[in-house]
């Protein structure tokens, strides 16, 4: 499998890697500081260069031996050493609108106890999800406000690899449909906005709330009883 070096540093934007397998669509690293996607977040996009060929990265597609990087040129023989770059502005944005999900998520919790059924983000917005009967435009300014405070209070943003065990002790996690996860996860990633929310999480985050800086409530909407939608958008 792939190292995954995007979590031992969401900030790392470039590393030196090994091709370890190769197919018509792309190729599979020994590491990778590029995202693969999921839970919402889309994949990274970037160069990997290998001699004087330099590729772009046009998608990253999980399979069962690694993340398969898809290149825009042929790519690669087995064995190549090959220099990774990430396209770091695209993923910075994505971090941001990912933190700031998990804020509303908390904030919505914490003072509304309403859980989430759905998440997504692109550069520059995002939308989330909530098991929520009401939702009109005081009550979404109310939860932007909420949302801006927690940003000003500077919390720490933390991830670590829990034993699935542990992590089915912890009722935050329970309360976020970690027994959803597939039996065979022994191991739980685990993204904490210290004080405000706990989530098992496979993304990227900013490490404070502070660097998500602003965003903006811009819309919401009913997609059923009892399933509210808000869209946010960042500058
Ligand atoms: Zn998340």
């Amino acid at each position: 499998m792939t190292v995954p070096l995007y979590y031992e540093d969401a900030y790392s934007t470039a590393c030196e890697a090994r091709v370890v397998a190769r197919g018509d669509d792309g190729i599979i690293l020994d590491r990778s500081v590029f995202y693969p996607g999921g839970g919402g977040q889309p994949s990274d996009r970037g160069i990997i260069r290998w001699g004087e060929t330099e590729a772009r990265v046009t998608d990253i597609r999980r399979g069962p031996a690694g993340a398969v990087h898809v290149l825009d040129v042929p790519g690669p023989a087995v064995g190549e050493s090959v220099e990774c770059a990430i396209d770091w502005a695209r993923r910075h944005a994505l971090m941001r609108a990912h933190t700031a999900l998990h804020i509303l998520c908390g904030v919505i919790w914490r003072d509304f106890k309403a859980s989430v059924t759905g998440a997504q983000m692109e550069v520059g917005a995002a939308r989330m999800d909530f098991e929520l009967e009401r939702m009109d435009a005081e009550f979404s300014r109310d939860i932007e406000a909420r949302a801006l405070a927690e940003i000003e209070a500077s919390r720490v943003v933390t991830s670590r690899d829990l034993p699935r065990d542990e992590a089915f002790e912890i009722p935050d996690l329970i309360r976020t449909r970690i027994n959803l996860l597939p039996p065979g996860i022994i191991r739980v990633r685990v993204v904490e906005i210290v004080g405000l929310d706990l989530q098992a999480d496979g993304g990227t985050h900013v490490a404070n709330t502070r660097h998500v800086g602003a965003f903006r409530v811009v819309g919401h909407e009913s997609k059923g009883r009892l399933n509210k939608r808000l869209r946010i958008a960042l500058d």
